[in-house]
């Protein structure tokens, strides 16, 4: 029997797996069990921002899991300071508390925001329509998607979803019981889609004007993806909390929430906790990954690499306009929205070696590893090109 065929037996029916069973990575690329190479072009969901197998990183963990693995909160592992201070000296925040995962570094934020809240009368937290910050309740009550609610009613009160990019119905929902307004600068798994310029400029004057506190949802786009460090940066933003994850423990699971001076003092002693947050290994290599991103330039080579890609995909939809309905995204996070179901194009893609993603059914997407290299996007958009051809074309 395969793996997925023993799959079946023992897991809940949680996940569609690709039918290819990895033997291990390098660099862009994944070997299968056949020998044969994948050009990654999402990363592990845009966690392995060095691609694989990074020796600094190996190395990293290596050192630190024979120091140890973990130890209480009695302690202060000496790698979640540094990682501490190199997040808050990079960003700008003032404090920074790690979680295992996203989904919980947003529920922390979730509750920094509420407690910030309590002491001026206010409870609403405002987000926005095909919005992902995870799976457990907290961020599910600030999702519209019924794909992952639909049977777990009831959410959290006091979360109020506002249409993405409608300024309009944003001021009718913001009032003076707003706590916090959670953005994803641009949406990942909602489809690649950026923030219009006047839906942050009526998000600025609503903050002027009510005083709640905005949240940054950085998970995916964010410790460099998009050409800088955090995507709110590419708008004249300045978020009070700021959350990341994915790509923070290159590859182990890490997540954090940091805030400004505005929330800096209002968790004491025993407010908010977690065993494993901020574990010392996957502290290690994240610092091992946030100084590769610097030391190797990876913010510019999102930015540079991702211009080429972008405009490569836009020749491409000047030759496929009634396949190719939007290009969208920033550096190396960018989708692009086709007229029909994007898994057909998925699984065309890895027959030919490449593995792209497909998210909001028609948006194929890309998030590949920092250190992508010119070839790879022209392999890429070759391969996208090839297949476009033999499409019948609406
Ligand atoms: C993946 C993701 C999350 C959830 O992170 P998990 O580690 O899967 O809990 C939250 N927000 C955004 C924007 C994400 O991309």
């Amino acid at each position: 029997m395969n793996l997925l065929e023993r799959e079946s037996d023992v897991f809940f029916h949680t996940y569609k797996r690709f039918s290819l069973e990895i033997e291990r990575g390098e660099g862009v690329y994944l070997y299968a069990k056949d020998g044969s190479r994948y050009l990654d072009m999402f990363a592990g969901l845009a966690v392995n921002a060095l691609g694989y197998g990074n020796e600094k990183v190996v190395t990293a963990i290596q050192e630190q899991a024979k120091k140890y693995i973990h130890l209480s909160n009695y302690f202060l592992p000496e790698p979640q300071l540094t990682l501490a201070e190199l997040l808050v000296k990079l960003s700008g925040y003032s404090k920074i508390f790690f979680s295992n995962s996203g989904t919980e570094a947003i529920e922390g934020a979730m509750k920094l925001a509420r407690k910030w809240g309590s002491a001026r009368n206010k409870e609403e937290i405002i987000s926005f329509s095909r919005a992902f910050h995870g799976r457990t309740f907290g961020a599910l009550s600030l999702m519209d998607n019924n794909k992952y609610k639909e049977g777990y009613e009831p959410f959290l009160p006091n979360c109020t979803i506002v249409e993405f990019n409608n300024p309009d119905q944003f001021r009718q929902a913001v009032n003076a019981q707003t706590t916090a307004v959670i953005l994803e600068c641009i949406q990942g798994e909602g489809g690649v889609r950026p923030a219009s310029k006047p839906f942050i400029e009526e998000l600025k004057a609503l903050k002027e004007q009510f005083g709640f506190l905005l949240i940054a949802d950085e998970i995916q786009a964010g410790l460099g993806r998009t050409g800088k460090l955090f995507a709110y940066q590419h708008y004249d933003l300045h978020p009070d909390i700021v959350v990341v994850a994915k790509p923070l423990g290159g590859g182990l699971p890490l997540g954090a929430f940091l805030g400004n001076e505005t929330v800096a003092e209002i968790l004491s002693p025993g407010a908010h906790g977690t065993t494993f947050g901020g574990n010392p290994v996957a502290c290690a290599a994240g610092v091992a990954t946030l100084k590769e991103i610097i030391e190797q330039h990876l913010m510019e080579n999102a930015k540079t690499i991702g211009q080429l890609f972008k405009s490569e995909l836009e020749r491409l939809q000047r030759e496929f306009p009634s396949i190719i309905r939007e290009l969208r995204g920033e550096g190396l996070m960018l989708g692009i929205e086709i007229d029909r179901e994007g898994e057909q194009i998925v699984t065309a893609m890895r027959e030919q070696r490449i593995l792209i993603n497909c998210t909001d059914k028609t948006v194929l997407r890309f998030l590949p590893p920092l250190i992508l290299q010119e070839t790879h996007v022209r392999e890429t958009v070759a391969a996208l090109r090839s297949i476009f051809s033999t499409l019948p074309q609406g």
